[in-house]
């Protein structure tokens, strides 16, 4: 793929010398070919895709999923031509309304009885009703910078913070932004932003070296809309990056799951029990191993599923967790996690079983485990 290498400037890699392991590069070859330039990132196919929305029916949310199912179709096609180069994508012409557009108009449409995750709380985020989240239509941004601490493989990268989360974890490493983000009234302000803005932030991020732009937060879940939309400005070719508790709704899921390069979900907790005292949803286990699940088998499959080990846990979480990754997901890699911290809300009397740091010995047993079962982590 000559031609497109030559379209796009060649960004600043990885250290090459991680490259040299054939577990990381037969498990992420589409990945890496896309930050030297040789792929191209799906989210500029998705906008190449023709999508067919009769006009007199474009705000009907029904005849958007259906026409958004059949562009799915010829998305696939193109995709796969294109990897193939038997189909040079600048050569398409622009459709009128593509694949994205599409996934955009439906995004809109969701946030007017938000279920952009799986709280579901169908309120109007147009008209200034707040759910979980507490956000309306524009997104507050954190921070945005080159992160180099992130794994190896995906540094340095494009790392955009969104404030808010749909999860309120007791142990939340990061609650400033994710819970208590609301506080300071004249900082939100500032820091409001839409998607055309979104779309200044990555152009920013790419030309300091971003190989990919990762989306996190709190967590980038409420902002799905404002992200599809910032991308329908964006031409770079760099890798979408998706790093999220994944409490996505099957509809976010479906909007996402054809433009995301490349995903880093957490998988926490085993016991539904636990997952609720922690972080408070519900059927934690069957949503989020089935978004994974998801964008393993109709997605890039491309993953490092990111598990915190957390005090106390190991048999009840890690083991069984690590267990059905070897099952179900059996290319992804594993980031086997020791940072666990006693933070926020820990201190309190409820929370004495989670009030200390992880140890030795406990993670030398989890770590042990997916060694035993063949569990691809050491790279990550
Ligand atoms: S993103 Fe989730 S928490 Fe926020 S309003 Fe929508 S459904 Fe509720």
């Amino acid at each position: 793929m000559t031609k497109v290498r030559n379209m796009f400037r060649i960004l600043r890699m990885p250290s090459e010398s991680i490259w040299k392991d054939p577990v990381l590069s037969e498990r992420l070859t589409r990945y890496r070919a896309i930050c030297k330039g040789k792929k191209i990132a799906r989210y500029l196919i998705a906008k190449k895709t023709p999508a067919y929305l009769n006009e007199n029916v474009q705000d009907n949310v029904k005849e958007m999923w259906k026409t958004h199912n059949e562009a799915r179709n010829e998305f696939n096609k193109i995709l796969n031509e294109v990897d193939k180069e038997k189909l040079n994508l600048f050569e398409l012409k622009t459709p009128e309304i593509s694949f994205l557009d599409v996934k955009a108009r439906i995004a809109n449409k969701i946030i007017e009885k938000c279920h952009l995750c799986e709280r579901r709380c169908q309120v109007n985020r147009r008209a200034g009703e707040k759910g979980i989240c507490r956000l309306g239509v524009n997104s507050i941004i954190s921070s945005a910078f080159l992160h180099v601490g992130e794994e190896p493989p995906l540094v340095p990268s494009g790392t955009i913070f969104f404030a808010s989360c749909v999860f309120k974890c007791v142990f939340c490493q990061n609650h400033d932004i994710s819970q208590s983000w609301d506080k300071n009234v004249t900082h939100l302000q500032e820091d409001e932003v839409d998607s055309s803005q979104l779309a200044r932030i990555q152009k920013k991020l790419i030309s300091e070296g971003a190989i990919n732009i990762n989306w996190v937060g709190g967590d980038p879940i409420p902002n799905v809309h404002n992200i599809l939309h910032s991308l329908q400005t964006l031409e770079d070719n760099i890798v979408q990056l998706w790093n999220s508790n994944m409490y996505l709704s099957h509809e976010s899921m479906n909007l996402l799951v054809d433009i995301i390069d490349f995903w880093l979900p957490d998988l926490k907790f085993r016991e539904n029990s636990f997952a609720k005292r922690m972080s408070g949803v519900e059927n934690y286990w069957e949503i989020v191993t089935r978004n994974i699940r998801f964008a393993y088998i109709e997605g890039s499959r491309e993953m490092i599923i990111r598990h915190l080990c957390m005090p106390n846990r190991i048999e009840k979480d890690t083991i069984p967790i690590l267990d059905w990754v070897k099952k179900e997901v059996p290319k992804a890699f594993v980031n086997i996690m020791a940072q666990y911290r006693p933070e926020y809300r820990v201190h309190r009397n409820e929370y004495q079983d989670i009030n200390r740091r992880i140890t030795s010995s406990e993670m030398q047993i989890a770590r042990q485990y997916a060694d035993n079962i063949g569990i691809a982590w050491r790279q990550v």
